[in-house]
């Protein structure tokens, strides 16, 4: 970490911690979703250590993501979340993922590539409830799953959906999907053709709607520590697992009325202290003026100016004290004081997710508590 101009530092307790959270509360397996370079935090290690603390599946979206996780010798079972193409449905049976299947069309042309290949390929057959993105409806629900039975190469080893409004627990949505959730898999069971592990609930739904949950969990955010939504914050124990860092590379002081950076978007008043941090919007932070604040010296500073590609600038008045090579946190804590994921994207008109998930692969994580 300590000859590294930036850095990210991933908890690993907290990650098992935050898992074991969400089995407990739900009292239902846990599919660990580990999608968007698990959420920004890394995928191999977060993975391992969701599977340490008992999760029993792990969810990606794309087959890249499943094939990182197989080569670093993980060998859980993994579904791919998002679509695949059909012509990577031999690969994926070579691997043991299971796909999600959401289109007859897409069902019949994975069917000839698996059996083509001596194949068979795991299916989970999606169902729209609500989402309105990807999924067969409900009128058509046992038609397709019959479809997808008599096709050679595939097993339907699932049943899923997603919700739309878990985050919005004051509003009735996700009971109706679920409602429709349970009425496809009732019309699947009375023909004999109920998949053996149906799944919907997403971090706000295993938390707020206990009736949406079905035979399994997927959460993503609050695994991370992170609060689904304002409306829908984490009940009190998880704890956010990342930390990002950096070194003050450069001191200077300003004289009054002096532009400070690219096209001089802040102007001192007075002669300033100014910090410079080696991390910008390569990184993941953002150019948004007058929305950045960082901690140094147990305090939380401004950012001034626009944040450039690998670097930015900030007031260093309050802190007399720094000296080059301290250091710096943009997301955690420091002292008293912290930066939350979700401090950062109400100042950028964003979610937690985003912020997260943006922070630049190049920043080398560091993992705290690996077994
Ligand atoms: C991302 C995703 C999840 C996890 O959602 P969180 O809100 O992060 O808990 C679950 N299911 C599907 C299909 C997803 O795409």
């Amino acid at each position: 970490m300590d000859n590294n101009p930036t850095w990210i530092e991933v908890d690993l307790d907290a990650i098992r911690n935050n898992i074991r959270l969400m089995a407990e509360i739900s009292r239902k397996p846990v599919m660990a979703v580990v999608k968007g370079y698990a959420y920004g935090h890394g995928p191999v290690p977060v993975s391992r250590a969701a599977l340490e603390a008992g999760a029993r599946w792990l969810c990606v979206s794309r087959i890249d993501e499943a094939l990182c996780l197989r080569d670093a010798g993980i060998d859980a079972p993994i579904i791919v979340l998002a679509t695949t193409m059909p012509d990577k449905a031999a690969q994926a049976a070579e691997l043991d993922l299971s796909l999600v299947c959401y289109d007859a069309q897409m069902a019949r042309e994975m069917s000839a590539v698996a059996s083509a290949a001596g194949k068979t390929l795991k299916v989970h057959a999606k169902f729209d409830t609500g989402m309105a993105r990807l999924g067969v409806a409900k009128e058509d629900a046992l038609e397709f799953v019959r479809l997808l039975r008599s096709l050679p190469g595939l097993q339907v080893v699932g049943a899923m959906t997603h919700y739309a409004l878990a985050d919005e627990p004051e509003k009735n949505t996700t009971r109706e999907q679920a409602a429709c959730f349970a009425e496809i898999l009732e019309i699947l069971q009375t023909a004999g053709l109920r998949p053996p592990l149906a799944h919907a609930a997403n971090s706000a739904a295993a938390l707020n709607f206990p009736e949406s949950t079905f035979d399994m969990i997927r959460p993503g955010i609050s695994i991370y520590g992170l609060n689904p939504s304002p409306e829908s914050p984490l009940p009190s124990g998880f704890k956010p697992a990342l930390t990002w860092k950096a070194r003050l590379a450069s001191i200077k002081t300003i004289p009054a009325r002096h532009g400070i950076g690219y096209n001089y978007r802040y102007t001192t008043t007075s002669s300033e202290r100014i910090g410079i941090c080696p991390a910008g919007y390569a990184d993941g932070l953002r150019r948004k003026l007058n929305a950045n604040q960082l901690l140094i010296g147990g305090k939380k500073v401004p950012v001034v100016g626009t944040v450039c590609m690998d670097q930015l600038m900030f007031k260093l008045d309050q802190v007399p004290e720094a000296r080059l090579g301290d250091e710096i946190v943009l997301i955690g804590r420091q002292g008293e004081a912290s930066i939350r994921a979700e401090d950062i994207a109400e100042a950028w008109g964003t979610t937690n997710y985003e912020v997260v998930t943006c922070l630049g692969h190049r920043v080398p994580r560091f993992f705290l508590g690996a077994r």
